[in-house]
């Protein structure tokens, strides 16, 4: 291999798919291209610690000597503009070029934007970068009130940080209820009955019909019912949209994201990608998705590295995700959809508690509410293939540890891998 690997986006996919590379003993050239003008960083303290306290610092991915100290070339504030595949090389923004034997695209997504009057006024912000974030902590230390569009996970993490920060926050979302795609109804209303305990506004089925500035600046939101809501910071967090544009314009296959094979592979063979802009069958579920987590962007990075260095191994990882909203730590395991019953194990109103979902009798997975020890049990159940029966939950954690030594036991192959 001459020009090694060239990986375009240095996020969590990105920056852990040059670590894995080199843990796999892989010794060409490692190029690691990012547009933004920083050491990588974690994306999650974003929305729940750093836009409310005026001295966090970004918290890097790795140290800066990781780079050098593992030979990867990392390039901050370049941006690749263009792919040509069959020559195996990248225009770069501005000029010059890039050549490589694989291609990673790890260039993750950004907030959907909402065609609205008035989003031109300052003071309307989305949250994905460490720029957004330094750019709404500085605004909302001279904002006493905010409107957040979205009650997403950004939505939601943003309006318990910032109201724990003093201000009179309200939530707009446009559906009847609050992370619709996120968690079962049980624990979205739990969520919001805790927002509502410590003075969030939550305005659900109620969309903004508009903005109003003075001298360029927000100044109302109007909803779709007429009310005026004062605001002088707008944030909006109502999704996020894959980044494929390099790849389309490259004739890879695309649909909701790059397609990639089990090994991460696009539809041309040198070219992966990974993370939030990657879509593929699931081994679970065996339907299409894309999914937008730390842990996806990880697992999917590491996987990509054992392709590129002459593995041969299927992406099985169980899926898993978290949200620290308020005093709720939320960590759900699985994919849920198409479940038709739950159990439910611990106690709502102590704010501890989890949902295990059910298809039939397929154990999909289990969303937990300040149960950490539900959470890791659940991963180990998941990775391991064992769906304990509603009656083996209900007898609590310890039946259930006692159920999974003796599934894993009784099928040590599962126990091993
Ligand atoms: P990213 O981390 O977005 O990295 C992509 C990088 O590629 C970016 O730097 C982008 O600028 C760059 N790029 C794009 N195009 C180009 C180009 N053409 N040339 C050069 N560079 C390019 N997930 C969780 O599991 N738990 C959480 O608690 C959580 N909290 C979050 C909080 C916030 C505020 C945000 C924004 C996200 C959060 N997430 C969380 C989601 C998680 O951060 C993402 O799923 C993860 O960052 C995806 O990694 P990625 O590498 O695919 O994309
Ligand atoms: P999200 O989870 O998709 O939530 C967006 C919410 O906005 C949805 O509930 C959506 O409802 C709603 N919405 C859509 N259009 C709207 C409108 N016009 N008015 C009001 N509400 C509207 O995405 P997100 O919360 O914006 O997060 C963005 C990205 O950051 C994602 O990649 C997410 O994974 C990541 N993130 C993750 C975490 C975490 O995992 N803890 C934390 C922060 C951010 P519908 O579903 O009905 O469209």
């Amino acid at each position: 291999m001459k020009n090694g690997v060239v990986i375009v986006g240095a996020g969590h996919a990105g920056v852990q798919a040059a670590a894995s590379l080199r843990e796999e003993g892989f010794d060409g050239q490692v190029i690691l291209v990012g547009d933004e003008n920083e050491l990588p960083y974690h994306k999650p303290p974003l929305s729940k610690t750093f836009i409310k306290d005026a001295e966090a610092k970004p918290q890097p991915l790795r140290g800066e000597a990781f780079y050098t100290g593992s030979a990867i070339d990392y390039r901050p504030g370049v941006r690749i503009e263009r792919i040509d595949a069959p020559r195996r090389s990248l225009d770069i923004a501005g000029g010059g070029a890039l050549a490589f034997d694989h291609l990673i695209l790890a260039t993750g997504s950004r907030p959907r934007i909402l065609p609205l009057a008035g989003s031109e006024l300052s003071g309307v912000l989305s949250l994905r970068s460490l720029a957004d974030a330094r750019l709404i902590r500085e605004l909302s230390a001279q904002s006493d009130d905010v409107v957040i569009l979205g009650g997403g996970f950004i939505g939601l993490e943003i309006a318990a940080t910032l109201r724990a920060a003093g201000r009179t926050v309200t939530v707009v979302e446009a559906v009847d209820r609050l992370l619709g795609r996120a968690v079962a109804p049980v624990v979205a209303s739990h969520v919001r009955k805790r927002l509502e305990a410590i003075g969030v506004r939550i305005l659900t089925g109620t969309s903004i019909a508009r903005l109003e500035g003075e001298n360029g600046h927000v100044s109302v939101a109007i909803t779709s019912t007429g009310e005026r809501l004062p605001a002088r910071m707008v944030i909006v967090g109502i999704g996020a949209v894959p980044n494929v544009e390099l790849a389309q314009k490259a004739g890879l296959a695309v649909a909701n994201g790059i397609r990639v094979d089990h090994q991460m592979r696009s539809s041309a063979p040198e070219i992966l990608a990974i993370g939030d802009a990657a879509s593929y069958r699931h081994w679970f579920t065996g339907g299409d998705v894309r999914l937008e987590s730390v842990q996806n962007a990880t697992d999917q990075a590491r996987l990509a590295a054992r392709t590129v260095t002459g593995h041969v191994d299927a992406y099985s990882a169980v899926p898993w995700f978290w949200s620290d909203i308020g005093d709720m730590k939320l960590q759900m395991v699985g994919l849920t959809a198409g479940g038709d019953r739950h159990v439910v194990l611990g106690d709502l109103p102590d704010n501890k508690f989890s949902i295990y979902h059910y298809a039939g009798d397929r154990l999909l997975g289990i969303e937990s509410v300040n149960r950490p020890g539900d959470h890791m049990l659940g991963r180990k159940m998941l990775g391991a293939g064992f769906s304990p029966t509603p009656q083996t939950i209900a007898a609590g954690p310890e039946g259930l540890k006692a159920a999974l030594a003796a599934f894993l036991e009784s099928e040590p192959a599962r126990a091993a891998g």
